[in-house]
């Protein structure tokens, strides 16, 4: 067998695995459809403003997530962070949460993507489209058409819906799709039912703002979350804020214009917090699939002939989730190739 692995993918399921194929001595190319490395861990520059806006922070449980946060540490692409925190309810002031300490990239989220991914083949700007097996081994197609041929083990590691896109064009000339790739098939349905939208807002303000708080959460229609991005150490002083709208609230208008979008949300917010300055900036970002309800299948769904499927929904909702995905994906590749 062809002892290649392609990991489509470079989020942190698809970076963790990578790393721990590789580290097993088997030569893996991973490609992203994006144009940097991270996935739902990006940070993005507006007018000279860096916002964490998709996991804007993270919590580290497990012994091996743990190890690894202290790696990114010592390395300085991680620390930590005590953000002030607040809980809204529908109406009044808000409660003051106990302080709990969280990890955020240094000096911006978009630092740990790229540090798992150096020393690695890492394609980016690269969409998959296609996905064929031939003989003993595997080819990926691009969208522009562009092949690369000659793996052994290919992971996917991208959300479930556009893991069932992949599938639906899956060739496996002369074998059957039936049984474990049909049944992958079934999982990635349910799983793709459960992920749910998020859109996010940046705005940076023309005057420094304090409300007491660096981390609001919302119970409302609207919103769910906001972030005062400055407020994170080593950050840009530039008040920035980085606002979560409600699963809800983002399905019903996930096709709406992005200055509608905005509009409202801030809307929202300034009904929520008086006093905020004017703002400066404003963008926004639709997260078609942010978070998904977990699948519990442990990291990995074996989709047969050397098709492994992973990422966060496997597991779970959160980065310490993919993480734990990236790191069975990698184990089920290296058994497969030995
Ligand atoms: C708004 C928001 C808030 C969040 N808040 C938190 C939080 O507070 N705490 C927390 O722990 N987690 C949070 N998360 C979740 C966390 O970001 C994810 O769990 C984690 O980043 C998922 O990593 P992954 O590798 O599984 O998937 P991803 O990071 O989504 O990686 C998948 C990659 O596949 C690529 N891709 C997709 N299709 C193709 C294709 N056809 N060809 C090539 N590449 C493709 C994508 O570009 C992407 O880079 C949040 C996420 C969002 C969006």
């Amino acid at each position: 067998m062809t002892k290649r692995v392609a990991i489509i993918g470079a989020g942190m399921a698809g970076l963790t695995c990578a790393r721990g194929v590789a580290a097993a001595g088997y030569e893996v190319v991973v490609f992203d459809k994006a144009r940097g490395p991270g996935g739902r861990l990006p940070t993005r520059r507006r007018d000279g403003v860096a916002f964490d806006h998709g996991a804007p922070y993270f919590s580290a449980r497990g012994a091996a997530f743990k190890d690894e946060v202290d790696r990114w540490r010592d390395a300085g692409v991680a620390g930590p962070w005590k953000p002030r925190r607040v809980q809204f309810a529908p109406s009044g002031p808000p409660r003051i949460l106990p302080p709990e300490t969280v990890w955020l990239g240094q000096p911006r989220m978009s630092a740990i993507g790229r540090s798992l991914s150096e020393s690695l083949d890492v394609r980016l700007a690269c969409r998959i489209a296609v996905i064929e097996r031939e003989g003993d081994h595997w080819t990926l197609q691009e969208e522009s058409g562009r092949d690369h041929r000659g793996f052994g083990v290919v992971v996917s590691t991208v959300p479930p819906v556009q893991a069932t896109e992949l599938l639906a064009g899956l060739s496996v000339s002369g074998l059957s799709v039936a049984g474990r790739a049909a049944d992958a098939r079934a999982k990635l349905s349910d799983a793709a039912d459960a992920m749910v939208p998020r859109w996010s807002l940046m705005l940076s303000f023309e005057a420094p703002f304090d409300p007491g708080f660096d981390v609001a959460e919302f119970n409302g229609p609207v919103l769910e979350r906001a972030i005062r991005n400055e407020a994170k150490p080593l950050r840009d002083p530039t008040p920035a804020w980085v606002v979560h709208a409600s699963a809800g609230w983002s399905h019903s208008c996930l096709e709406a214009p992005p200055t509608e979008v905005a509009e409202q949300i801030e809307t929202a917010l300034r009904a929520r917090i008086p006093g905020l300055p004017a703002t400066t900036s404003r963008d926004t970002h639709r997260w078609r699939y942010a978070t998904a309800n977990p699948q519990r299948e442990r990291g990995v769904i074996d989709a047969g002939h050397g098709l492994l499927l992973g990422g966060d929904w496997t597991c779970g909702a959160e980065l310490e989730d993919a993480f734990d995905s990236g790191q069975a994906l990698a184990a089920a590749a290296v058994s497969r190739l030995q």
